[in-house]
């Protein structure tokens, strides 16, 4: 696809980002957290690893520059620029079901795990794995042997932009989190504005 497009606070939405093609995700309001996945759009069986792409990087965080890689290890996206402070989280499980009943949801909750499945079905794809997403403008450092959740630091406005390497499918999901600060303190999940040129 090519053009712009909305992404509507605790959906998710999947699209194909050809090999050449600049995807930039804007947020608009400043605190949301975006899940990123991307899978290689001839054969989804292969997907961008967050954990194969930490081998390569040597660096503790995703910053501009990373090159993401394939549970192959070939190259899926290259992350090209971002206007914000530079804090994404790259080792956090999406949000599902599961984890809104832990902490105290008794009815089904929207969740970037789902968003994920319903957007792939929505172009013809069956996912049954969630790989580990890449959390875009998720506050989630690691100090000190522990980790924690915090409220963005980004600002409204900020973006990020990835240049794919291969014909890819992109899925975001506008993180439904509204029982943790992951969305900022006001707790209200946003809408985030894509660009595909
Ligand atoms: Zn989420």
């Amino acid at each position: 696809m090519a053009g712009t497009f909305i992404l509507r606070a605790r959906t998710g939405r999947a699209f194909h980002l050809r090999r050449g093609a600049t995807l930039r995700i804007t947020n608009t309001f400043g605190s949301q957290v975006v899940d990123t996945w991307a899978f290689k759009a001839d054969d989804i069986a292969e997907f961008m690893s967050m954990e194969h792409t930490r081998v390569h990087s040597s660096t503790a965080s995703p910053v501009k520059g990373t090159i993401f890689r394939s549970n192959r290890r070939s190259p899926m996206l290259d992350f090209v620029e971002d206007t914000s402070p530079g804090v994404h989280d790259w080792f956090f499980a999406a949000c599902d079901q599961s984890r809104y009943e832990m902490l105290g949801s008794e009815a089904a909750h929207d969740n970037c795990s789902d968003n994920l499945k319903q957007a792939m079905r929505e172009i013809g794809h069956s996912i049954t794995h969630v790989p580990c997403p890449l959390n875009l403008f998720e506050n989630a450092p690691l100090l000190a042997g522990d980790t924690a959740i915090h409220p963005p630091v980004s600002r409204p406005g900020d973006f990020v932009a990835f240049t794919a390497l291969a014909d890819l499918i992109i899925c975001l999901s506008a993180c439904p989190q509204d029982m943790a600060d992951t969305n900022g303190t006001g707790r209200e999940p946003r809408d985030v504005d894509v660009e595909v040129t």
